[in-house]
């Protein structure tokens, strides 16, 4: 199995690069769904914390309990909780959920701008503030999520100015209820970017800390570093013949006479099967015929093998987004803090 080599000095630069423009470390809600992006939920907590991290966004209370002790405030994107915790919040993601929670429960109520993805309508909001009321539940923050904050239209800026009203309706009905004042947030990392004066009360960011953030050259930013690289190990080697064949369905044939090795990086342990036969290294180091589940093979006589250091270049092979590369690495792979 391959190992993933996580770099601190890039994560602590990108992390620099975000808290200037959110102008607080504190407003910095760092998203460790999905095994920190790939890169090993626990490492990436750990360094974060180093950094001076506070708040940090998953997607399940588990993924929560696992990391509760690094962090002070933790936002649950969708679960019901089974344990109570002083610091772990839970979004509302539909007005037909708010009965499962249980009274007490620290809540954040998400609101669909837009997305149509998760989120209670603008036109429910009076009836989510009742309900969370009736429940006895803990309202801290309203949010919403952009549906198109990485692509160069307008749709942001609707979004954004949605989102406005939503904060000045739920100030009030906030008062009306008696709850405590409430705190915002709506910037994935693409979209705090687009903020030339950022002043919400704190910013999922997940992306940037990592990265790997592919965005149209108009909306590019400078500076970040991919964190993460992964090093496979040679299993074996051997020398073919040009005409000779390799893999399974023998796909690939030797252009030249020419070492070939094995590489202990599959499918398996989540190298996308889909850039069999067409990918080359950074190096320009070519893999050769299929991917098969534990193994893959490179032109190459070398006992270790950078098979990458930035996601989003395989991802440009592989026709897809660095987060889907990121997210297929297994948890089972080593994982090495340089
Ligand atoms: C995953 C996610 C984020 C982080 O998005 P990035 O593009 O990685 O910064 C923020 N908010 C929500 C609701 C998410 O699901």
């Amino acid at each position: 199995m391959a190992s993933i080599i996580l770099n601190k000095n890039n994560f602590f630069n990108n992390l620099d690069i975000i808290a200037k423009h959110t102008k607080a470390k504190d407003k910095i809600a760092l998203v460790l769904k999905d095994n920190a992006y790939g890169h090993g939920l626990l490492e990436m907590a750990s360094m974060a914390q180093e950094y001076g991290i506070k708040k940090c966004v998953v997607q399940t209370e588990k993924e929560a309990l696992l990391v509760e002790s690094f962090f002070e405030y933790l936002l649950v994107l969708a679960d019901i909780p089974s344990v109570m915790s002083d610091k772990i919040h839970y979004t509302i993601n539909d007005l037909h959920t708010i009965h499962n929670f249980p009274a007490g429960t620290k809540v954040e109520l998400k609101v669909d701008t837009g997305m149509h993805r998760n989120g209670v309508k603008t036109e429910e909001l009076y009836t989510a503030f009742a309900r969370i009321k009736e429940q006895e539940l803990i309202l801290g923050a309203v949010f919403t999520h952009h549906r198109s904050a990485d692509e160069l239209t307008s749709e942001w800026f609707w979004q954004k100015e949605k989102f406005k009203n939503v904060k000045t309706q739920t100030r009030e009905l906030a008062e009306i209820f008696g709850f405590a004042p409430l705190r915002f947030h709506s910037c994935n990392s693409a979209a705090l970017f687009r903020e030339s004066a950022f002043d919400e009360d704190m910013s999922r960011v997940g992306i940037a800390a990592y990265g790997c953030m592919d965005l149209p050259e108009a909306l590019a930013v400078e500076g970040f570093k991919p964190v993460l690289s992964l090093q496979a190990s040679k299993i074996s080697s051997r020398f073919l013949k040009k005409g000779e064949r390799v893999g399974y369905g023998g796909t690939y044939e030797m252009a030249h006479d020419g070492i070939v090795s094995n590489y202990n990086f599959g499918y398996g342990d989540g190298f996308l099967r889909r850039v069999s036969n067409n990918y080359k290294t950074q190096q320009n180091v070519p893999l050769v015929g299929r991917i098969s589940m534990d193994n893959s093979s490179f032109i190459s006589d070398e006992e270790e093998l950078l098979i990458f250091e930035n996601a989003s270049y395989v991802a440009a092979f592989a026709g897809t987004i660095s987060y889907e590369i990121l997210t297929s690495l297994k948890s089972e792979l080593k994982r090495e803090i340089v």
